[in-house]
């Protein structure tokens, strides 16, 4: 979906602001995936933070993924779209008894571990049903992944993972506790990594702790190395999908695998991102002192990410094909921070343009709030208008 081919015309009706998906996209890049991920026999679990919606959910089940949860409610809802409990990872370092519990039951495929308490906890309350929990530990590579600071995630400094100064105690640990089993280690050292040379370090860090554990005599079946592939901000256009081939490829030369030993993967943003964009109107066109204003109807509580972390999402004016001005692009809510974009160039706009914001599909929507007591915005989808 470009400026050129967006359908105006048929959205025209629809109150905004809301959140469009091109489910053709979608599909286009899920079957990408499981090309390169075929190839070398990855598994592919989809995070499910990213998107959550349930028709989005769906149609990436169907494709036969996996699906990476966070808490509870995202197992729940996982299973509830059709992922099988046996494809779902359940990582997260604040696991409460209620979520493990609940995990439990589902018997879902594998607990990522964060930390010794919660290694103690999976191991008691597993105890209490009769039951062996599957876990693979996950390790703080201290690689760093040279993106924003609020989504860099495998550095000594962030709060995930076991430290690999640890280990020694955890696999000391691991003898005496009998309801838990240790199938793997898992990884994610962060968010819209945009350079896939930092993947190598991770590799190299991860084929380290390999050795450590053939030392232990411990087998470890799966090998997880999370997700993290950006995607292009700036040109949706013109990389619509992610670079997957390039991405799986160095993963595939890099890693050395043992015999039996399986590689998963837990991508988000690099799957959905693109496929969405929100959609929203011009209120008001405001001079400024020295700038003009464009007061949109959506605002950080639709979507976050450029008020959270200075994000940037490409703005276009779908209504004009007036010349392009300068404008700031800023939302209604009640904070200063609630800014778009800054000196952003539209095409001339007028009150009522339709205006979008482009690869909104990640991180957009399930970050929706009702600060100012809004609505939350609602999605709708290519093949259902
Ligand atoms: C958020 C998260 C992911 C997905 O990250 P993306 O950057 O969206 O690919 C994968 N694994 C874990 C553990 C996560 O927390």
């Amino acid at each position: 979906m470009t400026k050129g081919n967006f359908p105006v015309d048929k959205l025209k009706g629809i109150e905004t602001p809301f959140y469009y998906y091109d489910m053709d996209l979608l599909k286009k890049t899920l079957k990408i995936v499981k090309e390169e991920t075929k190839k070398y026999g990855f598994i592919q679990h989809y995070a499910i933070k990213a998107n959550a919606n349930r028709r989005i959910l769906e149609l990436i089940a169907s494709e036969g993924f996996g699906a990476d949860c966070v808490s509870g409610n995202e197992v729940k809802v996982a299973v509830n779209a059709g992922f099988p409990a046996s494809k779902i990872v359940f990582a997260g370092v604040g696991k409460t008894d209620k979520e493990i519990n609940l995990a439990l039951d589902l018997n879902i495929f594998c607990f990522n571990v964060e930390s010794l308490p919660e290694l103690e906890i999976i191991n008691e309350l597993a105890n209490k049903k009769g039951k062996l929990a599957r876990v693979a530990l996950r390790i703080n590579p201290n690689v760093d992944a040279h993106t924003h600071e609020y989504i860099t995630t495998g550095l000594n400094e962030n709060k995930f993972g076991f430290a690999m100064a640890h280990l020694d105690e955890v696999m000391e640990k691991l003898k005496s506790l009998k309801s838990v089993k240790l199938i793997g280690i898992h990884f994610h050292i962060g968010s819209q990594i945009e350079d896939v040379q930092v993947f190598g370090p991770l590799c190299k860090r991860v084929n380290e702790l390999q050795t450590y554990f053939e030392e232990k005599e411990v087998k470890l079946e799966h090998i997880n190395l999370g997700g993290g592939l950006g995607i292009d901000y700036e040109n949706p256009d013109a990389c619509p999908v992610p670079d997957f081939a390039a991405y799986f490829a160095l993963f595939n030369e890099n890693l050395k695998l043992g015999d039996g030993q399986i590689a998963h993967f837990e991508l988000g943003r690099s799957i959905v991102a693109q496929s969405g964009v929100l959609v929203t109107r011009a209120t008001y066109v405001k001079h400024g002192e020295n700038k003009t204003f464009v007061i949109v109807d959506a605002g950080m509580t639709d979507l976050i990410r450029p008020a959270l972390y200075q994000a940037y999402h490409k703005i276009e004016n779908v209504s004009s094909g007036l010349p392009l001005a300068k404008y700031d692009v800023v939302g209604p809510i009640c904070e200063s921070s609630d800014v778009f974009a800054k000196g952003c160039e539209l095409n001339e706009t007028r009150r009522g343009d339709m205006l979008i914001l482009r690869s909104a599909g990640a991180y957009g929507e399930i970050m929706a709030s009702q600060y100012n007591c809004r609505e939350l915005p609602k999605p709708y989808y290519s093949d259902k208008i």
